[in-house]
């Protein structure tokens, strides 16, 4: 039996291909084997889907070969640049026919977050795996509604948390898992930058759902759940804002929030548009330490512990990304910090936590 399942992992067979009889999986082989790499199209070709596509060159199991776009000379210069053809070339009107298309895995959803929960939707209703950018939605609500469409079609749904897969932030979470720093009672989260022009998508409620906390402050509710190893049982949150002009109603400048876990750790963080070079995560236990700054920008990351330095070459986050979603997809991989809809949808539930202390003024309970 290990023979046969490394035999069929090296030909690239998905566990759903392990559970057929062994006549048919030699059948399904050369489909199969057309699949070794995942085919990804990018849906928004904007700043994000140019360095996911740029990555993705020097990716072994994930090669970009469609596009889905409103901008045709977009599409031009994506199509010379990485050879797309133009029976993968869709714009936001017509990509359910990919559904047509047997040479696309998966779409790649990279835009404003208010579009990822209609655009995933129609992926998935399409047969395509998707993969989502953070935020997966702009609340728990629209999470669940795509975790369940992409259940019903029984896709994948994957949401791009590049920082699992990056080596430094595995090794510190290994340590604490491993209980190397004792029993971590504390985290704090700091992410933020200077956004700039006032009219951009990421300044405008409708597209964006929020401010600050949707688009970075994300990533230190992510980082205290995989640093801490539990999920949160309740939040506050405090909001500041400066500029009343550019963070207009529904768009947050500058969130302060603290969560509490089940073992009585707490976490305290910040989310801000309003600072640059904030990209810092320290968590603390009764035997050591891990600091992490940058802990989630492009890197290299830089990660260190009570123990000294934490080592490991730097790989272009969203390469390795790639291809361990690939292996995910195809080989049925279980990744190390999850990168599932559900896991998006754990950080939806304490965005809209955060948003409720802010408004209530009160601690909101996470059943
Ligand atoms: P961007 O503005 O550079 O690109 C957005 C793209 O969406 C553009 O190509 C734009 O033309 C297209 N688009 C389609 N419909 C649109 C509409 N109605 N309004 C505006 N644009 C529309 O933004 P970005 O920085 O590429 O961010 C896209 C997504 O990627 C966001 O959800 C963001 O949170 C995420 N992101 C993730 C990371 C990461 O490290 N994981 C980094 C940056 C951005």
């Amino acid at each position: 039996m290990e023979t046969r399942r490394i035999f069929l992992k090296r030909a690239g067979l998905s566990t759903l291909a392990l559970s057929l009889p062994f006549t048919e999986t030699l059948a399904a082989m050369d489909f199969q084997n057309d699949h070794k790499v995942l085919r990804v199209a990018i849906m928004g070709l904007g700043s994000y889907g140019s360095r996911v596509a740029d990555a993705m060159i020097n990716s072994k199991r994930a090669k970009l070969v469609g596009v889905i776009s409103g901008t045709p000379s977009k599409v031009e210069t994506w199509k010379k640049k990485y050879g797309i053809p133009d029976k993968n070339c869709y714009n936001y009107e017509n990509f359910d026919e990919i559904k047509n298309n047997p040479d696309i895995d998966a779409v790649y959803v990279i835009t404003p977050n208010a579009l990822h929960k209609p655009q995933s939707i129609r992926v998935a209703k399409a047969g395509k795996h998707v993969i989502c950018e953070k935020p997966m939605a702009l609340n728990a609500a629209e999470g669940r509604e795509m975790v369940a469409a992409c259940k019903a079609a029984g896709v994948h749904l994957l949401v791009g948390y590049r920082m699992h897969f990056e080596a430094k932030t595995q090794e510190v979470v290994r340590q604490q898992r491993a209980g190397e720093f004792g029993k971590t009672l504390f985290f704090h989260g700091l992410s933020g930058f200077i956004i700039g022009d006032p009219t951009q998508w990421r300044l405008n409620y409708e597209l964006a759902g929020g401010g600050s906390m949707m688009d970075i402050g994300i990533y230190s509710i992510n980082g205290a759940r995989y640093m801490l190893g539990e999920e949160p049982i309740w939040v506050t949150a405090q909001e500041v804002k400066t500029d009343l002009v550019k963070f207009k109603e529904g768009v947050d400048e500058t969130i302060a929030f603290q969560m509490g876990f089940p073992s009585g750790a707490v976490a305290t963080c910040l989310s801000t548009y309003a600072l640059n070079n904030l990209d810092k995560f320290f968590l603390n236990g009764t035997k050591g330490f891990a600091e992490m700054q940058p802990s989630t920008g492009y890197g290299p990351i830089k990660a260190w512990t009570n123990k000294g330095p934490i080592e490991a070459e730097h790989v272009t986050h969203q390469t390795t990304q790639m291809d361990e979603m690939a292996a995910i997809i195809l080989d049925g991989e279980k990744p190390m910090i999850p990168v599932d809809g559900e896991e998006g949808l754990k950080d939806l539930v304490i965005v809209d936590a955060i948003y409720k202390s802010i408004k209530t003024g009160e601690k909101v309970m996470i059943a």
